[in-house]
């Protein structure tokens, strides 16, 4: 007798409930991805139709009949297509997004097609065991206390809000408050100091926390949007009760860092919990070159970073790491506070996330770093920085065009036309034709009641080479403004 398995899938037999189409749809989706990826060097960074006709290629009725799923793929793509940006582009220098390497990609797809529900350690000891090794790899990276838990979530968003929610609970717990049982009215008043820079996504996890956005002590930050020191020396002696500090690596505009080392000092004398918000720069820690610029952020207590800015992983990555991995348990569980008890050694993936049905993330995270290795990883961000300082320095050389950012990580803040309110309109019109050309890529952005360009260098694809022909083509367009051209 022959086993059945043996012969299912060869000649034109197919399991049940599998077929060739199916086959034939994973196929074309493949080719079809491959295709675009090879694009990207060469089309527009920019996405070559608007909104407005993005909602009529979609636009359509409801279909009360389903359709062939190929023919579905096809459509797909031909609509999509050309509202598509090139963000994982070579000259995509818009806002802070990496390029999705095509390791982190294929393990990606790998990762929808295995299917694996990642909320459980036993149901799938793949995934578990995945989280485990590449957890640790992460905190070996970023040289942070290997003691820390790690949670796989969505992006820096959901990592300061899983941080935050540790945070608030083990303060008000050590003040005697079960905030996760008990919620927070009638709890003492926790106090939370930021810098008035903190990137908008921090103040939208204290709002969802219940900590309000408002009702935070915002301290002045100096012209690199790094908190002032005094400042926060000052709010600090004038607390009582629970704290929480929230600094940050690496500003949205300037890539600047607060003075952590000695921010963390004086948090932990009056015994704050410290959370750093290092979406990218927290990088920085995994490049010799650049480690000096975040030395004493190992003292903090909770740190939230993205896997898909500087590592280069697809969307959607993002990682929570937490000092007290019981505060990081408690504050994402309902079950943790009656502990049921684990085995040494077990950990849930469901425990640190605020989610609980999840995508196995992190195969892709396994494997990029398997892919790029810690060298790879360390020579990226050097060769970023590296090449953010030459275009900063090319851009600065030409008259009318200020850099206005000490360049020491990869951002670069651009300015056209000088300081006054002419600046605002001229610099406007430089990116609204930078875009328009479509050479490069790059977003504008207010900062200090000022009009900027704000370049971030930290696609994988970006070499010098890409970074000389985007300067060429933002100096172009610089200079058929200043000329007159429309
Ligand atoms: C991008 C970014 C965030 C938000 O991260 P998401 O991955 O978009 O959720 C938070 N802080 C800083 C400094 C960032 O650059």
């Amino acid at each position: 007798m022959t086993d059945p398995r043996e012969t299912a899938g060869k000649g034109s037999a197919m399991p049940a409930g599998w077929s060739a189409a199916d086959e034939l749809m994973l196929d074309r989706a493949a080719k079809h991805a491959i295709e675009f990826r090879r694009s990207l060097a060469t089309r527009p960074q920019r996405p070559r139709k608007s909104l407005g006709d993005m909602r009529q290629a979609f636009a359509g009725p409801l279909a009360a009949q389903g359709r062939d799923g190929i023919d579905v793929i096809e459509d797909l793509v031909a609509r999509a297509d050309p509202g598509l940006a090139a963000m994982a582009g070579p000259r995509f220098f818009g806002w802070v997004i990496g390029a999705s390497h095509p390791a982190g990609v294929a393990a990606d797809w790998l990762t929808s097609a295995w299917g694996q529900n990642a909320a459980g350690h036993t149901p799938t000891p793949a995934v578990a065991a995945c989280e485990e090794i590449a957890a640790g790899w992460l905190l070996e990276l970023l040289d942070l206390p290997r003691e820390c838990s790690v949670g796989f979530v969505t992006g820096a968003t959901m990592a300061n809000l899983t941080c935050l929610a540790a945070a608030r609970g083990e303060m008000l717990r050590r003040a005697g408050w079960d905030a996760d049982a008990d919620g927070l009215f009638g709890a003492p008043p926790i106090q939370v100091i930021l810098g008035e820079e903190a990137h908008a996504s921090v103040f939208a996890a204290l709002q969802l926390l219940g900590l309000g956005h408002h009702r935070v002590t915002r301290l002045p930050v100096d012209d690199q949007g790094r908190m002032e020191l005094r400042a926060f020396e000052t709010a600090m002696a004038r607390t009582e009760g629970p704290v929480i500090a929230i600094a940050q690596a690496g500003h949205v505009n300037s890539g600047a860092f607060d003075p952590i080392g000695e921010i963390a000092a004086i948090g932990h004398r009056r015994k704050a919990w410290l959370h750093i918000d290092g979406a990218f720069g927290l990088w920085a820690r995994a490049c010799p070159e650049t480690a000096s610029l975040v030395q004493g952020l190992e003292a903090a207590d909770s740190w939230a970073t993205d896997g898909h800015k500087w590592l280069q992983l697809p969307y959607d990555c993002g990682f929570a790491i937490v000092r007290d991995a019981e505060a990081h348990r408690r504050a994402m569980t309902i079950t943790a506070s009656y502990l049921p008890a684990l085995s040494a050694g077990e950990r849930i993936p469901a425990d640190y996330v605020p989610e609980l049905s999840r995508r196995a993330r992190a195969f892709p995270v396994w494997a990029m770093i398997q892919a790029l290795g810690r060298d790879g990883v360390a020579q990226m961000v050097a060769r970023h920085c590296r090449i953010a300082r030459r275009m900063a320095e090319a851009l600065g050389a030409e008259a009318g065009i200020a850099v206005l950012n000490r360049v020491e990580l990869n951002q670069i803040v651009v300015r056209f036309g000088g300081d006054g309110p002419s600046g605002d309109d001229l610099t406007r019109r430089v990116i609204e034709r930078v875009q328009r050309d479509g050479t490069c890529f790059a977003a504008g952005a207010q900062w200090k009641g000022r009009w900027i360009m704000r370049l971030s260098v930290i696609s994988w694809y970006t070499t010098e080479a890409e970074a000389d022909r985007a300067v060429g083509a933002i100096v172009g367009a610089w200079r058929a403004i200043r000329a007159g051209e429309a």
